[in-house]
């Protein structure tokens, strides 16, 4: 038998409900082939990145997964589940109704042309990065370090963890 390699996925949405589309996204991970949803950090909520400033705030969250799969593979079913979800690859940077990235896949670098691990966001985003830093603090990013110390250096303050009581008020 291979051996279960641990994963965490990025999840981000801003469009239609974000929070019942991240919610909708952890379930559908637990639907992947040889693969198991293990943790899943709370929700956050934090503005828009990259160029496009007048988009609505995002939710985002983290899965850690154990899978059999292969990078590609298992990349591969991420973007299924997006697909499922109903995302159409537009613009990038632009509003969406699920992100699915493959963050971390164990101890390995890639660097291939459809897929990059750890994924270029790691370092420096703090929806990243906290939600990380809930499931395992400890975790040691190839080529980066420590989750706990990669976290000290973002600026996290505009990002806002969603408590119980709030997500009733997302949740439209
Ligand atoms: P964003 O960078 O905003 O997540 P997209 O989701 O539209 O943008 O980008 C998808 C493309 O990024 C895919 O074509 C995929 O091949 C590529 N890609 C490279 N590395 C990764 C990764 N680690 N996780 C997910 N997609 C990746
Ligand atoms: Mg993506």
């Amino acid at each position: 038998m291979s051996s279960r390699i641990s994963v965490f996925v990025g999840l981000g949405s801003n469009l239609d409900n974000p929070v019942r589309q991240i919610r909708a996204a952890f379930s559908n991970l637990t639907q992947i082939r040889n693969t198991s949803l293990e943790k899943c950090s709370s929700l956050f909520s934090g503005p828009a990145m990259g160029g496009q400033k007048n988009q609505a705030d995002y939710i985002n969250a983290v899965a850690m997964l154990t899978t059999t799969l292969s990078p590609l593979d298992l990349l591969g079913a991420l973007q299924e589940n997006e697909t499922l979800q109903g995302r159409i690859h537009g613009e990038r940077w632009g509003p969406r109704i699920i992100d699915l990235d493959l963050l971390i896949y164990g101890t390995r670098i890639i660097d291939e042309k459809n897929l990059s691990v750890p994924h270029v966001g790691v370092a420096d985003r703090a929806f990243v990065l906290v939600p990380l830093s809930e499931l395992d603090p400890e975790l040691v990013v190839p080529n980066l370090g420590k989750v706990s110390e990669l976290v000290k250096l973002v600026d996290c303050r505009q990002l806002v963890r969603l408590e119980s009581t709030m997500l009733s008020e997302h949740f439209k």
